[in-house]
């Protein structure tokens, strides 16, 4: 059964976050589609602590604070998220419309999309051995989606941000034995984890190897061991049952290279009054899209949103004249975003 819609974003970004927005004003719901299991981008996945200073209108704002603001700012429109699911096709259908498949085969039918694709679907860094890939999902693990099939196993998790001490602590005294394997003694990962990944090491329940992963080994069709070089130059051969790698996540543009779409080296390329690709019907705002000038910024791609939202608008309804309002003053507005036509007034000093 596919979803109907008018519009679907591709990316829960800031700019895929704030489009909800300038397109519930002009009463246009959408669904929104992110490849990561967490909605905010760049600024959730990659800088969530980080201050941001040029944020319009905000002197300092934390990147998750930022996000949490936008999804405030867009609960009246109530989107609807499907995350942890990458689109991967868009074809254009003979009705006009557009279908929309995600890798967990979700399908949308849709009358207009938005890519807020930033700089990609988020993926993890992968383990770099010859032959490993055939394990993926059955011995080697990229994502915890079960912790409890790691359970009385043999577990090596590779890594040093916070995921890999975060699960190497959740497999503490679950797993049969437990190694983690760090290429050097520097954690990315919160100190309060490494100092309780080190507790359950000294007390025998979870060795520590610092060194890489250079080879692996197998036996009739099953990954046995890994074979590790420690920073001293030793060797190692781990024994293992499942492997959970965590080398961090980069972006890739991925399918969205594949939908026919004029681009420009890695960016899509769009008109500047509607946002529009080259393909009618596709708008592209935020990171993702280039046009003479472009700044990847987040402030460019909020009015990016805006133009696009006024463009879907005339290209669903032709018919019907889209005047400009200001939030401050109409009633309309007040209704949509359910908030009163007489506010206090604002001090000013
Ligand atoms: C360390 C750092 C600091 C920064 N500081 C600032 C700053 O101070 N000020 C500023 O303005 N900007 C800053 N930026 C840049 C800013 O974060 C980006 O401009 C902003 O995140 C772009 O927003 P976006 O919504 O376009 O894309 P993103 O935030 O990249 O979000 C795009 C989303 O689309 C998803 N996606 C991509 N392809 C698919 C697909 N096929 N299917 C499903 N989902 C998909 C991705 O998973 C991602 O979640 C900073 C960036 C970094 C890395």
């Amino acid at each position: 059964m596919s979803i109907e819609t008018d519009v679907v974003i591709v990316g829960a970004g800031p700019c895929g976050l704030f489009q909800v927005f300038e397109l519930g004003l002009l009463d246009l719901r959408a669904h929104v589609i992110d490849a990561l299991p967490i909605i905010g981008g760049q600024c959730a996945e990659l800088y969530p602590d980080k201050p941001i200073y040029d944020i319009p209108g905000y002197p300092i704002v934390g990147a998750l604070q930022l996000v949490q603001n936008l999804l405030e700012q867009i609960k009246p429109f109530a989107p609807t998220f499907h995350l942890g699911q990458q689109v991967q096709e868009v074809q254009k259908q003979d009705d006009g419309r557009f279908r929309i498949v995600t890798s967990t085969g979700s399908e949308f039918l849709t009358k207009a999309v938005i890519i807020a694709g930033g700089v990609g679907a988020f993926q993890p860094v992968q383990l770099r051995l010859n032959g490993i890939e055939q394990y993926e999902d059955k011995q080697l693990f990229y994502r915890v989606r079960d912790p409890s099939q790691h359970h009385g196993k043999k577990v090596v998790v590779c890594g040093g941000g916070d995921s890999a001490l975060d699960w190497a602590l959740q497999m503490v005294d679950k797993a049969s034995e437990l190694t983690l394997i760090h290429r050097s003694a520097a954690f990315k990962a919160a100190p309060a984890s490494v100092a309780r990944f080190t507790e359950a090491v000294k007390a025998g329940k979870a060795k520590l190897l610092l060194g890489s992963v250079l080879g692996f080994g197998e036996t009739d069709g099953r990954l046995t061991s890994l074979h590790v070089t420690g920073i001293d130059q030793a060797k190692h051969v781990i024994n293992v049952d499942h492997v959970l790698a965590f080398y961090g996540l980069s972006p890739k543009l991925g399918p969205i290279a594949e939908w026919g779409l004029n681009l420009n080296k890695h960016q899509i390329e769009v008109d500047t009054e509607k946002f529009q690709t080259s393909t009618p019907g596709i708008y592209a705002v935020g990171d993702i899209n280039y046009y003479p000038g472009k700044k990847k910024l987040i402030l460019s791609g909020f009015h990016e949103g805006a133009l696009a939202a006024f463009a879907i608008k005339h290209q669903l309804f032709p018919n019907e004249k889209v005047q400009l309002q200001y939030t401050t003053t109409s009633t309309s507005m007040h209704k949509k975003l359910g908030v009163s036509d007489t506010p206090e007034p604002i001090a000013t000093n």
